[in-house]
């Protein structure tokens, strides 16, 4: 272990990822494009390293973002396949999208105006660029995009005649593919469907890429896969609900997640333990520091014995509140913890040899009792716990990626 990472880090195993990708890639048809989603730096998990270890991948199409600063990060990078931001993005961001062949999702008559402005002021200068555009259809979330009807075919019909603009796609996003009935999503699926083809007869005209599945559509919904699909989720070795099938394909966990216990204290019946003295011992207990708090992005919610730790393969309950950068737990029932021994927040017990035992703690299990999910779980872990990365066996930093 280095000795830097002691306090705190978060372990990606990017063999994994790669893993999980190949497994969700393998249940498409074939002549279906991947789109790998990286935005929130990667659900948390490193949007660089990883999207640097897929772009090789000749079945990856390109990386979706929410924003155009994650995707000028991806840029800056080395990241060279298209990009697209799923998300609006504003105005002052064109100029370099523009120049970094970045694609944004359209669907507002400013943005196309502004776009194409963007354009000719580089034809001006010289440059040759167009600008690819990905239009957002919104059917079912109510977020961003034109609605499948009349103003949404004008919408189209704009975007294929405005100078400097070529339309290279088209998509939508479920609100409830990841549900065990699907009768929503089939519906919306088929709204979506005839919306384009539709469109696509009365103009005569082919979007090369339609797109609307994500991780768990990719699963569930075969005939929805159309062109391409943008698998995020289950990428990262995690499941989009507990309602998707989870015996079609198979996902690897990705994130573990260590710390290394600080100080080891006996405390006698009746002693108050952290902030709001909300915990007291009933009989002479054994109490063990962890430096890791919601600073971390280690959730407060976690307190008062909802969230646990492993220490020597065995669960550690939490006893009292999470503080911002310390925890404290209970190894009354683990005589040979000791100061300096390995804590695991996330993950398997393991040797230099493999994993053992039977505990386990995943992310799902503390995305549900924390009150998060585990989306947003992981991108919660923030900056101040270091990321490492196994990749073929090693052990790597992000810039080594
Ligand atoms: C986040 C996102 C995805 C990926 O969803 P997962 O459930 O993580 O697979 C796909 N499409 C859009 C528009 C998204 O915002």
């Amino acid at each position: 272990m280095l000795e830097e990472f002691s306090r705190v880090y978060a372990k990606i195993d990017l063999d994994a990822i790669s893993k999980n990708v190949e497994n969700m890639y393998n249940s498409l048809p074939r002549n279906t494009k991947m789109m790998a989603v990286v935005k929130a730096d990667g659900y948390g998990f490193g949007a660089v390293p990883v999207a640097r270890m897929l772009q090789d991948n000749s079945y990856i199409w390109g990386f979706a973002t929410a924003t155009a600063e994650e995707a000028f990060e991806l840029r800056e990078n080395g990241v060279s396949k298209p990009i697209l931001v799923l998300g609006y993005t504003f105005p002052y961001a064109y100029e370099r999208m523009l120049r970094e062949n970045i694609r944004p999702a359209v669907f507002r008559y400013d943005m196309l105006k502004h776009l194409s402005e963007r354009v000719k002021k580089r034809r001006a200068q010289g440059g040759k660029e167009v600008f690819r555009v990905h239009i957002a259809v919104d059917c079912g979330m109510s977020r961003i995009g034109i609605r499948p009807d009349v103003d949404g075919e004008n919408f189209i019909k704009t975007a294929l005649s405005t100078e400097g603009i070529e339309v290279e796609g088209i998509f939508t996003h479920f609100a409830r593919a990841d549900e065990a009935d699907l009768s929503n999503a089939h519906a919306r699926y088929k709204e979506f469907d005839e919306f384009v083809t539709k469109i696509q007869k009365e103009l005569d005209y082919n979007i090369p890429i339609v797109h609307c599945s994500n991780s768990a559509s990719i699963i569930d919904m075969p005939e929805a896969h159309m062109d391409m699909v943008r698998c995020g989720v289950t990428m990262y070795g995690m499941w989009p609900s507990d309602q998707v099938s989870r015996d079609k394909i198979e996902i690897k966990p990705v994130l573990s997640m260590y710390s290394h216990i600080s100080y080891i204290k006996d405390i006698p019946e009746n002693t108050p333990v952290s902030y709001g003295g909300t915990f007291v011992s009933d009989r002479r207990m054994r109490v063990a520091t962890i430096p890791v708090g919601y600073a971390d992005g280690y959730p407060r919610s976690l307190s008062g014995g909802r969230g646990y730790v492993l220490i020597h393969g065995e669960k550690a309950r939490i006893l009292g509140r999470v503080c911002m950068d310390q925890f404290m737990v209970d190894v009354t029932g683990i005589p040979n913890a000791k100061e300096g021994d390995e804590v695991i927040l996330i993950g398997k017990p393991h040797t230099s040899f493999g994993e053992y035992g039977s505990e386990a703690i995943t992310i799902e299990e503390l995305g549900d009792i924390s009150g998060r999910m585990n989306y947003e779980f992981a991108c919660d872990i923030n900056h101040r716990v270091p990321r490492l990365y196994a990749k073929d066996g090693k052990i790597f930093r992000s810039y080594e990626i």
